[in-house]
């Protein structure tokens, strides 16, 4: 038997093992698993520390536990729920809550968390529309989240106010039929689509504060064609949309940081 001594072919053995180590390590370091429980599995793909990790999922935790007082029960099938840190600022999402969770922001503190997770645990399809499901989101995002997230930034009515105070709101009728983002909703108008996702949260804020919740998972993710609100809330559509209009206009809160936010996206949002 021949003994393998430390020779050169040796050394390069080990030199490469410790190179694929050393790579592996560095890889894992990236890209990896950073976080598993049984309902949330956090993948770090931008070198986040521990303590981002630890954050979101707490964040998630804080979700779902908020969700299960709005929805009832958490469906079962949509778990484990798989969110992808990313790095940069791209546009979070989760294929209307059909996919993993793709986040950006987290290093921010401005990772809308709570929202996308919204989408996949209370459910959403495109075809039913689009103001009910990213209103909702926003909302439960400005009502439990920690960061300060697109769109609304905890700051839904104000914003409305001044859209308002600016002749800039879009017809929310219209904005409540749009389905498969064929007006407002779509990626190809960003303005608009900030505008809509705004109004939307505002909208199903005023809805949930006013008349409950239990009225407004009623018409979660149902085609505005489809919903009797004279039957639900004893006044049609048009009327509700009144009521929170004024409703909003008549709040006296200091409207300075809404309308910074509000000159901010047109600027950055418009098209030229
Ligand atoms: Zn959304």
């Amino acid at each position: 038997m021949k003994r393998v001594t430390s020779n050169g072919f040796g050394c390069a053995i080990i030199r490469s093992l410790w190179l694929f180590l050393f790579l592996l390590a560095s890889a894992c370091a990236t890209t990896g698993s950073a976080y598993r429980d049984g309902r949330f599995t956090i993948i770090n793909h931008g070198n986040f520390s521990s303590a981002e990790v630890q954050r979101v999922s707490e964040q998630l935790e804080i979700g779902a536990k908020a969700l299960e007082h709005y929805i009832g029960p958490l469906p079962a099938h949509k778990f484990p729920v798989v969110v992808n840190l990313r790095p940069g600022r791209g546009v979070s999402h989760s294929g209307q809550g059909q996919n993993g969770i793709e986040l950006y922001w987290v290093r921010e503190v401005r990772a809308p968390i709570i929202h996308e997770l919204t989408h996949v645990l209370a459910g959403y399809n495109a075809s039913n529309g689009h103001w009910t499901q990213e209103g909702f989101a926003s909302y439960m995002q400005d009502q439990y989240g920690e960061d300060d997230a697109f769109p609304t930034q905890k700051m839904s009515h104000a914003l409305v106010k001044v859209l308002g105070e600016e002749k800039s709101l879009l017809p929310m009728l219209e904005v409540m039929k749009d389905r498969n983002r064929t007006t407002y909703f779509g990626l190809g108008t960003p303005w608009e689509r900030w505008l809509a996702y705004t109004q939307s949260t505002s909208f199903c804020r005023y809805l949930i504060e006013r008349y409950g919740h239990e009225k407004f998972l009623k018409i979660y993710n149902t085609p505005f064609g489809a919903v009797d609100f004279d039957a639900l809330y004893g006044k049609k559509a048009e009327v509700l949309i009144n009521e929170w209009s004024n409703h909003v206009a008549g709040l006296s809160s200091d409207s300075t940081k809404a309308r910074a936010v509000f000159h901010n996206m047109k600027t950055l949002l418009s098209r030229k």
